[in-house]
């Protein structure tokens, strides 16, 4: 295994989270990067499974000592991924995979180009509203400011899907699951000739690879276009 590291950036709300627990149960050898953040758990959330939660003088003292390898503010609290965790996931034989905003991808983008972004757009608005408003009502209450705010943000973040190498649109879940396996599988083929690929899916390569292609940022135009034009954004 080649210890690739995969990006994935989106709008909150889009389905991210969704679409990393279903990629993880479709592709092997791939690590989840464990954030750490200042805010509270939500739902279900547990300590070191969805996030490491921490107080803010701990995340600044973290800080301090160089232990991220990025970190932003996004909705007024801190988020960051340790360096620790590339070197985990390489002891290990896996990739990484990061869920983090488009800042952070920045940052990473920085000091590892080599990083395979992927950016991920909910379909339209009214979409990712009602996906936001549904998750907070399985989570114990719509928090109207919470969910005005983190709509407000969306459109910030979804002008930056340009710097991403991949782009996909999560409108029905099993498709865009496919494609982000897809991206993985292929991304991995390219870095280790098919015959030494651990891959069970060989003979599915090429059909994995034109699903990944039709989701390079380059190729995505004409999916793209309409669902930009939603958030009043043009490619
Ligand atoms: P994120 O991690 O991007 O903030 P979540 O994965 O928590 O978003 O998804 C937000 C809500 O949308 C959840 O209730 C989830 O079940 C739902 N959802 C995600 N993807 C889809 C989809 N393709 N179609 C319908 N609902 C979806
Ligand atoms: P949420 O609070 O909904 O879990 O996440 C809010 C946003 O923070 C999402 O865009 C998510 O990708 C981002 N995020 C989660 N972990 C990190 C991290 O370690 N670094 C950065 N920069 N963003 C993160």
């Amino acid at each position: 295994m080649a210890g690739l590291l995969f990006i994935l950036s989106a709008p909150s709300g889009s389905g991210k989270s969704t679409l990393v627990s279903q990629l993880r149960s479709m592709v092997p050898n791939l690590d989840f990067s464990v954030s750490w953040t200042t805010r509270a758990p939500r739902g279900s959330e547990q300590e070191g499974r969805e996030y490491h939660f921490i107080q803010r003088d701990q995340f600044q003292r973290m800080i301090a000592a160089n232990e991220f390898m990025e970190h932003a503010d996004v909705f007024g609290n801190y988020y960051g991924t340790a360096r620790a965790s590339l070197a985990e996931a390489a002891g290990r034989g896996n990739d990484l995979l990061l869920d983090i905003d488009v800042q952070g991808a920045a940052q990473v983008r920085q000091s590892m180009p080599q990083a395979i972004t992927i950016f991920i757009l909910p379909p339209n608005p009214d979409v990712l509203e009602r996906r936001l408003r549904n998750r907070s009502r399985a989570e114990g209450g719509v928090e109207e400011s919470v969910v005005q705010k983190r709509l407000a943000t969306a459109r910030h973040e979804i002008e930056k899907y340009h710097e991403y190498r991949y782009v996909l649109v999560n409108d029905v879940l099993e498709r865009a699951a496919e494609e982000l396996s897809a991206i993985v599988i292929a991304e991995r083929s390219n870095a280790n000739p098919p015959a030494e690929s651990a891959q069970p899916q060989t003979s599915e390569l090429p059909r994995y690879r034109k699903l990944a292609e039709q989701c390079l940022l380059q190729n995505s135009a004409a999916r793209l276009q309409p669902v930009l034009a939603s958030f009043g954004l043009s490619l």
